[in-house]
């Protein structure tokens, strides 16, 4: 797999602010063509921010994900439901990768495109490098966990026998906003809870 933008970190939020027009013209390589994401690509990360904001509706960390075929078809959607589902494994990526193979009667989809709202994690981006995705594009960083780029670096593993086009950065503010609002609630009712305790 091979992980966009990985020489230059700040760039992606940049030209997805919509100031790539005011991005240093000395900067013209791959990277930066490797960040113009279209208006498909968009929709797509609509389509995983729906899901996101479903898994928040059942006090889930919003995270969603969609599969799309080679023809730009959606065949899989899923959102995180870890604690409903009792699942540790239950992330987004997972449940939409699922539904996509079962769409699809193939636990292989070497056209498919995954779209999610956070870096995928060690575990989801092994199962996308298992179904032989062709792409994967992320929207939020993951400090904690991201395996893309953050943590660790999965895509950059030349060992690996699949490789993966990976984008990062693609509506990163508004998903990285999701989760914030989220946890930020969540502590607020926490508190708000330890204090009607007293
Ligand atoms: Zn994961």
């Amino acid at each position: 797999m091979v992980a966009d933008n990985q020489h230059n970190g700040c760039l992606p939020e940049r030209v997805l602010k919509g100031e790539a027009g005011s991005a240093s013209p000395a900067v013209t390589d791959a990277a930066v063509e490797a960040t113009v994401f279209s208006e498909d690509d968009t929709r797509a990360m609509m389509l995983a921010i729906e899901q996101a904001r479903l898994a928040r509706e059942q006090g889930e960390v919003p995270v969603g994900a969609v599969v799309l075929d080679g023809q730009g078809r959606v065949i899989g959607k899923g959102f995180n439901r870890t604690i409903s589902a009792h699942d540790p494994t239950a992330h987004a990526e997972i449940v939409a990768l699922r539904q996509a193979a079962q769409a699809m009667e193939n636990y292989r989809l070497p056209e498919a495109s995954l779209f999610v709202t956070l870096e995928p994690c060690a575990m989801c981006v092994g199962a996308m490098l298992h179904a032989r995705l062709a792409r994967i594009v992320y929207a939020a960083d993951d400090p904690k966990t991201g395996a893309c780029h953050s943590v660790l670096q999965v895509p950059e593993v030349r060992q690996l026998n699949h490789q993966t086009r990976v984008q990062r950065g693609l509506m990163a503010d508004e998903c990285a906003e999701l989760l914030r609002d989220f946890f930020r609630a969540r502590r607020l009712a926490a508190r708000h809870a330890r204090t009607s305790d007293t």
